[in-house]
């Protein structure tokens, strides 16, 4: 049903330029045709090479998708910011109580409202994520779905985190398996990956007390893939975990591409510490992760995540400039949202979340790759030229 593992021709692999012994190893089992372990990527994780782990992941990434770096052109819908885990995820700064000021939850002429935005044909994918509340339930979502599918049938409907369709299966009673097969009957057609934030038991305890276990985010993709539903898979970083966290948990999302072969990409997301609670905690309001951390994510993913054909930045979060360096560490995908933004521009008004097509072309090819437009599938749609500019330009 899905790709597997994808081999990887490193004969222009540059050698050289791996000055950590350590990766050099790494890098040279990888071109004998070895798997990695978990070993490997805590060595990785723990290597100052930054240069030579993305010389290998660049390596790695151009075997597997050329020159090619994709972003897709979508818009975010959150219908509800209502979330019961409000008060025990201590990271997140956008759920509220029910009576909390600032509460929302839309009605379906309110997502109609947003979803409008893809009138103009150009929208090719709703990402829709949003709170656990209890009174957004199964019959809300098909709603919506079905609503969204009526007005827009050209439009993907990529929705609702492996946390959402757990939340929405308790609240139901009913099994993953068959929420899943009611919400696709609707109108669902891939997955998001968000929810994840780190497996570990211990720094779930931490910051995400009750949130669905790791184990378990792991079994709502599976119980997806099995029914043919691709979904995205990510990783929160820049927290409390530990760097063996991290190699656990690329474990687990490995091992079930091994099963599956469902995952369609990865998308490491960088922590932000500022308006929330643990933030607070840590005594770490305005300041990010580092960019030599955001650069390792992407490129130990890449690398590690030998059966993963697409690594994908989310420059929303570490920034623009991050992520086109990134694009020489293993990534072949950017966050797009790129409609909504032309059409918040052309009524003026402001939108810190977006880019344009112009900058976004000019980011990918300020870093020498070619860009191209895909659909949720990552079949790419239409490509653009690879010419560079002359001069650097500020995206
Ligand atoms: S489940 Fe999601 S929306 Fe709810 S508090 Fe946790 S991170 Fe925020």
């Amino acid at each position: 049903m899905f790709e597997g593992k994808v081999a990887v021709d490193l004969r222009g692999l540059a050698f050289d330029r791996i000055s950590d012994g350590a990766v050099r190893r790494i890098a040279e089992r990888i071109a004998a045709g070895e798997r990695l372990g978990p070993a490997d990527a805590l060595a990785m994780y723990r290597s100052n090479d930054l240069m030579g782990l993305g010389t290998l992941a660049d390596a790695i990434n151009r075997a597997k998708n050329g020159d090619v770096v994709t972003f897709a052109s979508n818009q975010h819908i959150n219908p509800t910011n209502i979330c019961t885990l409000r008060t025990t995820c201590t990271f997140c700064g956008y759920a509220r109580l029910p009576k909390e000021a600032g509460a929302y939850r839309y009605t379906m002429d309110q997502v109609l409202a947003e979803a409008a935005h893809a009138a103009d044909g150009l929208t090719k994918e709703y990402h829709i994520v949003g709170g656990l509340d209890m009174k957004a339930g199964l019959a809300y979502y098909q709603e919506m779905f079905r609503t969204l599918k009526a007005n827009f049938p050209h439009v993907h409907i990529k929705a609702l985190t492996a946390v959402e369709i757990a939340h929405i299966a308790r609240i139901e009673k009913m099994t993953w398996k068959d929420v899943l097969i009611a919400l696709r009957e609707a109108g669902l057609d891939t997955m998001p990956g968000g929810g994840a934030e780190t497996f570990s038991a211990a720094v779930r305890e931490k910051i995400a007390g009750k949130k669905l276990a790791g184990a378990d985010y792991i079994g709502v993709h599976r119980a997806a893939h099995e029914l043919g539903i691709r979904t995205n898979c990510t990783m929160l970083y820049g927290h409390v975990e530990t760097l063996q966290d991290r190699v656990d948990h690329l474990m687990m999302l490995r091992d079930l591409q091994d099963e599956t072969g469902g995952f369609l990409a990865y998308i490491p997301l960088a922590y932000h510490p500022d308006d929330n609670a643990l933030g607070t905690e840590l005594g770490r309001r305005g300041t990010s992760t580092v960019g030599t951390d955001d650069l390792k994510m992407l490129a130990i993913g890449r690398i590690f995540l030998d059966n993963f054909k697409h690594i994908k930045s989310h420059w929303i979060m570490v920034t623009q400039a991050m992520s086109q360096v990134g694009l020489h560490f293993g990534v072949n995908d950017l966050e797009g949202t790129v409609v909504r933004e032309k059409i918040y521009h052309a009524v003026g008004a402001h939108t810190p979340q977006g880019m344009t097509l112009d900058s976004l072309l000019t980011l990918i090819r300020g870093a020498g790759k070619q860009p191209a437009e895909r659909d949720s599938f990552y079949r790419v749609l239409r490509t653009f030229d690879i010419s560079a500019p002359e001069t650097p330009v500020a995206v």
